[in-house]
């Protein structure tokens, strides 16, 4: 994959894109050499330019691809597509497949999704616009006629769809097709949503190629860990993983959901590039597309993008006269940029160095059940949390990519309650925990097939030694409490005490010889008179721990990790990181130590290696917007050198110094002095 420069495609080496998604009303007004000269001072490799299949920015002859109401005769997408190329920038054609006209529904409402009634599905916004079906010849004869179209008429570097794939939730439509499908929130529906999915995307890749043997399509994918469409299969033919994760709001997302999205594409891309679309604009639930976001908090996100090793990515929505109405993002976006393409290759990354994966479940997202009121991203809400507040290292891994030759880097799996897993996903995580690999799973994980079908007994039961012994219990009142029973590295550190926090939700298992935690009954919060447990002591476990030569394994009958996120209870934090600490071992490649909640990566680069240091501790870290940064003190680090590996320099790419270092016993050792909103540790390595 990493043979000479020149072997390697454009698109794999793109380090910087720039869109301004054009409106309406920019073929009016918008200055084309000016945008342009914009896009080319933030050193882009490639921009968005808009073709649409809403409304045409070109003079089209496609049937129902109805022109801009302020296009009039001019070529817009073209004198856009020349000031690019002459500039040097790659092009890309967007379209949007999602949206068209009454006048379309009326000629072809066989293109167009349909209500229980039949009735054409109206856009919620528009009640102009009707959603199409995927499933229809819409997105067989219609958009490729685009793509031919502009093919036929100019000089593009691939294609792109907007809003298609859907992201979020699969679409649920009652047209003739889909009525002969499966219903739309079934697994079997999903594999026809997949199989559709993937022959579109080969056949609009077909398309793009046809114009050139280098050209490609590529469309919108993100939604974290709940996307819709399968992340393997697209991970194996997409050249640009492109995430359409724009922000947040104050709507309780925490800040590191970008990061997160940079775990989930390279848990699927193998090292090709991935973007992740940074909108300059207000996103959040109460939303202004043509106002810019607060400065600190466009940063953070596109410090979260490189950090987790993914592409930053401008994105403004119209462009009005002149440089826009509000410019307020253009000059920090620039000197973002300029400041990037100053280290290309520090951010360059060949693999990440972590040695702890957690398997992210996508079945388990989509598919599964959880008790009521519950919403499945708990589970990895609050692992996560308790990952960054431990400081470690990790990676995500898809359920789908269990080979052995995909885990051997790990020392330690996770399984925050992934449920569903086939008969071959835990025949291979068996196989990972003989070889020595070890494993921390919780709750309802492996008790469902890969068709959500229950099992009688936990999938990987003997290989975490548990036995199901019950139905879930929640809580009437007061939560279940854990009592400690003996000492042991998972409960270090609790002192003056018997009880512990225990989990809103469990599933009881057979008892154990030598519990570690047993299980204190819930009970009610009011009349505080019948606040206690009766009997107080049980012989339920609330852990299961068992060693095998190398191989550690924890199994939490309850959702703690869970619990954690809607309780905020530090028992449950200091519980599981004792636990993946012991899992993981005290050999970690890269240790940071320091004050602060911060996410980090570490990475081999083109130009040695990069320690990246992310800075959350912000009143704003749970809920949107960042004000002000809240900078922290020294950070020491530590990394494992790989053998032969020579570091010449330590460099700090925010702070712009060098740093001492030592080397002794095959690790290098440094300090970070002060990290403001982000910092990058680049060793150049021989
Ligand atoms: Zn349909």
């Amino acid at each position: 994959m990493f043979g000479a420069a020149s072997d390697i495609p454009w698109q794999r080496k793109i380090r910087r894109v720039g869109q301004l998604n054009m409106t309406e009303h920019d073929p009016a007004t918008m200055n084309v050499e000016e945008w342009a000269d914009y896009w080319t001072s933030l050193k882009v490799d490639a921009v968005l330019v808009s073709v649409t299949g809403i409304l045409a920015f070109y003079q089209t002859k496609v049937p129902f691809h109805r022109k801009g109401k302020y296009l009039g005769d001019r070529d817009f997408f073209g004198d856009c597509c020349s000031a690019a190329k002459k500039r040097g920038l790659h092009v890309i054609a967007r379209m949007s497949p999602d949206l068209n006209w009454a006048d379309a529904v009326a000629a072809h409402p066989e293109w167009f999704q349909q209500d229980s009634q039949g009735k054409a599905v109206v856009h919620t916004e528009d009640s102009r616009l009707f959603r199409t079906c995927m499933f229809s010849t819409y997105m067989t004869d219609y958009m490729p006629a685009i793509m031919r179209e502009i093919n036929s008429l100019y000089d593009v570097d691939g294609m792109f769809t907007n809003a298609w794939p859907p992201l979020g939730r699969l679409p649920v439509c009652h047209c003739p097709v889909c009525r002969k499908l499966p219903p739309s929130d079934s697994i079997e529906y999903w594999d026809k949503f997949n199989d559709r999915t993937v022959e579109l995307w080969k056949r609009y890749d077909s398309i793009a190629k046809e114009k050139k043997a280098a050209n490609f399509y590529f469309a919108n994918l993100g939604g974290g860990i709940r996307s819709t469409a399968n992340l393997v299969k697209l991970g194996e033919m997409c050249e640009w993983f492109q995430c359409d994760n724009q922000g947040r709001g104050g709507d309780d997302t925490p800040m590191w959901v970008c990061a997160m999205q940079g775990r989930v594409c390279n848990a699927v891309q193998d090292g090709k590039m991935a973007t992740n679309v940074t909108g300059a604009w207000s996103t959040g639930p109460v939303r202004w597309r043509n106002v810019a976001k607060g400065e600190n908090e466009a940063r953070m996100w596109m410090n979260e993008t490189l950090a987790s090793g993914m592409v930053p990515y401008h994105h403004i929505v119209g462009g009005e006269t002149g440089l826009g109405e509000d410019r307020r993002s253009l000059e920090p976006a620039r000197k973002y940029f300029e400041w990037t393409a100053k280290h290309d290759r520090h951010f360059t990354n060949k693999r990440s160095i972590a040695d702890i994966g957690v398997v992210m479940g996508q079945r388990t997202q989509l598919f599964y059940r959880p008790p009521r009121g519950v919403l499945t991203q708990q589970y990895m809400d609050g692992l996560y949390y308790a990952l960054l507040e431990g400081r470690f290292l990790f990676d995500f891994v898809h359920e789908e990519k269990l080979a052995a030759d995909h885990l051997s880097k790990y020392r330690a799996l996770i399984l925050p309650n992934i449920a569903l897993l086939s008969d071959a996903q835990c025949a291979q995580l068996r196989a990972y925990a003989d070889a020595g690999g070890s494993l921390l799973a919780t709750f309802e994980t492996s008790l469902y097939s890969e068709r959500n079908e229950k099992r009688p007994d936990f999938g990987l039961a003997d290989v975490f030694g548990i036995r199901k012994a019950g139905e879930i219990k929640g809580t009437n009142g007061n939560a279940y409490a854990a009592r400690i029973e003996s000492q042991h590295a998972i409960v270090e550190g609790f002192a003056d005490t018997h009880w512990i926090a225990g989990a809103e939700f469990r599933l009881p298992v057979a008892a154990v010889d030598h519990p570690l935690l047993t299980v204190v009954p819930g009970f009610v919060a009011y009349p505080p008179e019948l606040a206690y447990p009766e009997p107080s002591h049980t012989s339920e476990p609330a852990v299961v721990v068992k060693e095998e030569g190398r191989s550690r394994r924890v199994y939490f009958p309850g959702d703690v990790e869970r619990t954690l996120w809607r309780s905020g209870h530090t028992d449950l934090t200091r519980l599981l990181r004792n636990a993946i600490r012991w899992v993981a071992g005290q050999d970690s490649p890269v240790t940071i130590e320091g004050d602060g909640v911060v996410e980090t990566f570490a990475w081999e680069t083109e130009a040695g290696f990069a320690v990246h240091v992310l800075n959350y501790t912000n009143p704003a870290m749970h809920r949107g917007w960042l004000r002000d940064f809240y900078p922290i003190g020294s950070q020491r680090v530590r990394i494992k050198l790989p053998a032969g590996r020579r570091v010449t320099r330590v460099e700090l790419l925010r702070g712009g110094a060098t740093v001492p270092f030592q080397v002794n016993g095959g690790s290098i050792r440094f300090t970070i002095p002060r990290v403001v909103d982000y910092e990058v540790a680049a060793l150049h390595s021989a």
